[in-house]
């Protein structure tokens, strides 16, 4: 193998990792200039009952308009974000944000349930992180139930002790948590059934194997099936991400799962977007 691997080819492979290093270098700068410039913007993505049908909140998902590039992909700039320790600033500006927009909401008369906003694993394990949030519902002045936390299974599992801890003090503050991209990380049973936590959010990959033929789909119902008796077994609500069919739906309220979310409902949306979506459902 590395026979076939002369200097020249070495030195295209140097080339295009340097290449890719300036790519995220340039990144993070012109990230640092989004966050100077307005250039970030939360859309909000409904969540519904599947047992009511009602609407019982959205998740504030982080959008990129880049003045020259466009809408630019939490896929692309939030591994950067992460990797420049700036998903921390940005972070606590999503916080404060939805809290302001929640309050916007209430004022308005608006029924919006609850909005959840994604927390990084840099955030969580910053000793002013629980301090950071009880600001945000202060500041705003909403109830601290609006409020729900998405961490995501690889987090709250690290340092598990720690984040318990942490957790009971963002519960204790009456702010919601639910473990986020649920089944894709390692959970160890013994520890999901300390966390102090509210809603297992099933992953999107299983929901989206709901609707295969033959065998995968019955893998992939088994897992939905047992992932919601486990929440329940514990307490917890179970919400399924990323549902695009009416057979995917039908499968999970086979499986007793009780909230969904996805595009079958509505794509994430800019406030008043959301605001519209809600008074018309
Ligand atoms: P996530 O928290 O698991 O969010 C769900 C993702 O699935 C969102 O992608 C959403 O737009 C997408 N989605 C929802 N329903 C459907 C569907 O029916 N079909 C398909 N194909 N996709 C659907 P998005 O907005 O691109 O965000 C990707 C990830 O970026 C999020 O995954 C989250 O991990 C991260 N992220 C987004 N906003 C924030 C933020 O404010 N802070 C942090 N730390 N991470 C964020
Ligand atoms: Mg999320
Ligand atoms: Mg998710
Ligand atoms: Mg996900």
């Amino acid at each position: 193998q590395a026979k076939n691997e002369g200097p020249g080819r070495l030195k295209l492979f140097d080339a295009s990792m340097q290449q890719t290093a300036r790519e995220r270098l340039d990144l993070e700068h012109q990230l640092r200039e989004a966050m100077r410039s307005g250039q970030l913007s939360l859309h909000y993505q409904p969540k519904y009952s599947i047992a009511t049908r009602q609407l019982v909140g959205a998740e504030a998902l982080l959008r990129w308009k880049h003045p020259q590039r466009g809408m630019i992909s939490p896929g692309r700039f939030i591994p950067v974000a992460e990797d420049s320790g700036l998903i921390v600033p940005i972070g606590t500006w999503a916080l404060n944000e939805v809290a302001r927009q929640c309050k916007r909401w209430s004022d308005a008369g608006l029924e919006y349930g609850r909005v959840s906003v994604n927390v990084s694993g840099l955030q969580f394990v910053r000793h002013d992180f629980v301090g950071t949030v009880k600001r945000a519902v202060r500041a705003a002045s909403i109830p601290p139930e609006r409020l729900e936390l998405e961490l995501t299974e690889t987090i709250v599992m690290g340092e598990v002790e720690q984040a318990i801890v942490r957790l009971s003090a963002l519960r204790s503050l009456g702010v919601r948590v639910s473990v986020d991209d649920f089944g894709t990380g390692y959970s160890s049973l013994a520890y999901l059934q300390k966390l102090p936590v509210d809603v297992l959010k099933i992953d999107r990959s299983f929901v989206q194997e709901l609707d295969r033929e033959g065998l995968p789909a019955e893998q992939a119902r088994s897992l939905a099936q047992a992932i919601t008796f486990l929440g329940h077994q514990l307490g917890l609500d179970v919400l399924a991400e990323g549902v695009e069919t009416p057979t995917q739906l039908e499968q999970l309220a086979n499986v007793g799962c009780d909230e969904v979310q996805g595009y079958l409902f509505g794509k994430p949306m800019p406030p008043d977007a959301f605001e519209r979506h809600v008074r018309e459902s």
